[in-house]
C-alpha cells in the first residue's frame, strides 16, 4: 500500500515492521506523541521504559522510534486488548499513558463487517477496492489528526516496572533444557520448566 507524503521518519518504521497499515500509523504517532510529551531521545540503555497493552502492529513503532525492545527488556507486554502506551523515564520518573481514542472509525460496524468479508476472503473485486480506500483514507487520517484527537493523555496506575535482571539458570530436572530461576517450579523436590510442569488453574 502507498502513500503520498509519508513524512521522512515513519519510513524506517514501515521497513522495520514490514508493511504499512493503520495498526502501525497509531503506534508511530503514540512513539511521536510520548516523545513530545516528555521530551524524549531515542533509549540508549534502558532509561525508557514502554508498557504496551496489546501486541500489535503499533508495538514494532514503539520498539523502533523509542528503543524500547523486548530485548532489551525495557518493553513490557500486558495483554489486555487496548491501544494503550505507557512511557516511563527512569531518571524523573516521568511518564505519559496514551490511549487511543478511536473516534476516528475503527468501530464502525460497517467497515469492520467488509474487513471480516476482506479477510475471511469472501468479498467481491469491489468490495476489496473499497476496502483498501477505506483503509488508505484511514491512515491519512490518523496521520493527518492532532495528539490531542487521537489520544487521551493519562498517567499510569501501576508504577515503573524494575530494571531486567539477570538471573541464574538451571537444567529443567525432567527435559533438561536450561531455564531461568524465576521460570522454575519445585514439583515434588525437583526444578521443573513451566513447559514440563503441571498447568495449576484456579478458576481464571
Ligand atoms: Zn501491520
Ligand atoms: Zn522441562
Amino acid at each position: 500500500m502507498q502513500l503520498d507524503n509519508l513524512p521522512e521518519n515513519f519510513k524506517p518504521v514501515i521497513a522495520f515492521h514490514g508493511h504499512l497499515c493503520p495498526g502501525l500509523t497509531i503506534g508511530y504517532r503514540a512513539a511521536n506523541a510520548a516523545r513530545k510529551a516528555l521530551g524524549l531521545e531515542r533509549d540508549q540503555d534502558e532509561e525508557l521504559v514502554a508498557v504496551v497493552e496489546n501486541d500489535a502492529c503499533g508495538v514494532d513503532a514503539i520498539q523502533y522510534l523509542l528503543g524500547c525492545t523486548l530485548g532489551k527488556g525495557n518493553l513490557i507486554f500486558r495483554d489486555l486488548g487496548k491501544q494503550a502506551f505507557t512511557i516511563f523515564r527512569r531518571k524523573d520518573g516521568k511518564a505519559v499513558r496514551l490511549v487511543f481514542r478511536d473516534n476516528i472509525g475503527a468501530s464502525d460496524p460497517k467497515s469492520n463487517d467488509l474487513r471480516r468479508k476482506v479477510m475471511n476472503g469472501q468479498a467481491t473485486t469491489e468490495e476489496k477496492l473499497q476496502f483498501n480506500q477505506q483503509r488508505t483514507q484511514r491512515m491519512k487520517d490518523l496521520l493527518a489528526a492532532t495528539d490531542e484527537d487521537l489520544f487521551d493523555f493519562k498517567q499510569p496506575d501501576f508504577i515503573i516496572p524494575e530494571s531486567a535482571r539477570i538471573f541464574d539458570s538451571f537444567a529443567c530436572e525432567q527435559c533438561g533444557e536450561t531455564t531461568m530461576e524465576p521460570r522454575l517450579r519445585l514439583v515434588d523436590g525437583r526444578k521443573i520448566c513451566l513447559t514440563c510442569a503441571e498447568p495449576y488453574h484456579r478458576g481464571w
